[in-house]
């Protein structure tokens, strides 16, 4: 008989303690935090799935690539190493460091957009959309229909309307969409997948019109394993064949290496285009650094080459994905509505339909992370009405899992966590804003209870 039990394909080594709080004392945090979980103190969180980013743990091969680490100004063989790594998976001709994700968004959207532009997108992470912004340009997510009903299953949640590219492109003419993006996993989106026939299709549509189509690489790898699994004809390749095949489609990508580069800091950003990328080295130099270090250190870069690798390996991305699935499921079994179906990266929690009685202006999606926290020292993430503002169409609440870091007893008990709140939902109250700052208000903004909803709620049985 063949085992059938998945387990965590490492073994540990070093042990950092996490620490237990009263509900007295998160009662007392959260208040100081204005509601807001960017706001409380990291050691009085238990489980911490604020974000997937920069939260991995290193294996022993990227701690041991750290002591090679060559902090050279220039010409690090760091950087070569990092730079092979990075053209043996993507295939792309410049290969460009950054600190993070962002900035490699920042200088992209400085060097191909300004006022006036439009791009597309399957749905834009906040970064990208707010970097977008800042240079004038207009951020447009197109999502599949079935990407807005959370409850919906469908393997491939994560692609773009192609229908509604072509109109858009059609309707604003091409010489105004300097680029197309499509974000692997979609992020804001579910974390869900996008299929090879969908990339081709947004490709086929930007070469007509002489597009180039970048891609959002955060978490290629988890979405070329939702592929294999999900998509026919993949079943028999690897992953690594799959993600080459992903971006041989592509012109370029920004990739923030804190997602599936396994490692706590570091991005790139990466054209095919020769003066494109002179440009972009020179606004690099500006603000990052040196195009062999681009903000980073020596040791960030081998890391990295490291970390692209190990992220790729079936066993770890099998028990990546099942992992995930294993939280999603035993909510969902009981009731508590999430989309469907899970994520790569992170389980999100249907925050409309778990707390009908609070409308989108009072921040389900805040309420019940606070929420989370209060019960069980949790830590999550709204992305909706406060993330988004007016183009939020949902309030997710969205719980996600570091890489490597926590093991099933950990899951289990955010299990018994999410269900006890659950079952108190009716209690729970929405939110008012105090403060907001002008963009990406969600890290810093503070909030108060708002008095009415708990009392409106309508009354529901525990069997509901
Ligand atoms: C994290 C992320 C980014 C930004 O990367 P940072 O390293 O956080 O700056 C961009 N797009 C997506 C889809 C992401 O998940």
């Amino acid at each position: 008989m063949a085992i059938k039990t998945i387990i965590e394909p490492f073994r540990i080594k070093t042990v950092e303690a996490i620490r237990r709080t009263t509900r007295e004392e998160r009662q007392r945090l959260l208040e100081a935090a204005g509601y807001n979980l960017f706001l409380v103190p990291a050691e009085a969180i238990l489980i911490d799935l604020l974000t997937d980013s920069g939260t991995c743990a290193m294996s022993t091969e990227q701690w041991a690539a750290m002591m090679r680490g060559d902090e050279s100004y220039a010409g690090s063989p760091s950087f070569t190493r990092f730079r092979e790594s990075v053209q043996a998976i993507f295939g792309f001709k410049h290969v460009i460091p950054t600190h993070q994700g962002r900035a490699a968004e920042r200088i992209l959207f400085s060097v191909m957009c300004k006022k006036g532009h439009v791009v597309p997108n399957n749905t834009h992470f906040d970064t990208t959309r707010a970097n977008c912004e800042f240079v004038g340009a207009e951020a447009v997510d197109l999502p599949i229909p079935e990407a807005l009903e959370p409850a919906r299953v469908h393997p491939f949640k994560g692609n773009m309307d192609t229908a509604r590219l072509a109109e858009l492109i059609e309707r604003v003419g091409a010489s105004r969409v300097p680029l197309v993006m499509l974000t692997v996993t979609n992020n804001s989106g579910g974390g869900q997948p996008v299929s090879l026939a969908n990339l081709r299709e947004v490709k086929q549509i930007c070469a007509r019109h002489g597009i180039p189509l970048y891609m959002d690489a955060c978490r290629f790898a988890e979405n070329a394993y939702f592929i294999k699994l999900r998509e026919p004809g993949y079943a028999d390749k690897t992953p690594r064949e799959i993600a080459r095949e992903m971006f041989r489609h592509a012109d370029g990508c920004t990739m923030s290496a804190k997602k599936d580069g396994l490692a706590n800091i570091g991005g790139f950003l990466c054209t095919n285009d020769d003066a494109i990328a002179q440009q972009e080295k020179d606004l690099l130099i500006l603000t990052e650094g040196f195009p062999t270090y681009g903000g980073l250190a020596g040791r960030d870069l081998d890391a990295i080459a490291v970390g692209l690798n190990e992220a790729l390996e079936e066993d770890y991305l099998n028990y990546r994905i099942v992992s995930t699935a294993y939280l999603g499921n035993h909510i969902a079994r009981e009731g508590v509505p999430i989309v469907q179906p899970p994520g790569g990266h992170a389980i999100y929690i249907d925050a409309r339909a778990f707390l009908p009685h609070i409308p989108p202006e009072r921040l389900p999606g805040v309420a019940l992370a606070a929420e989370l926290y209060l019960e069980g020292g949790i830590r999550s993430v709204e992305i909706g009405t406060l993330m988004f503002g007016e183009h939020a169409t949902m309030d997710l609440v969205r719980l996600a899992i570091p890489r490597r870091v926590y093991t099933q007893s950990h899951v289990d008990y955010v299990v018994e966590v999410i269900l006890e709140v659950w079952q108190k939902r009716a209690q729970i109250h929405g939110l008012e804003l105090t403060y907001q700052a002008p963009f990406l208000r969600h890290f810093t903004a503070r909030f108060k209870l708002a008095a009415s909803d708990a009392a409106t709620a309508p009354s529901r049985s525990k069997a509901e």
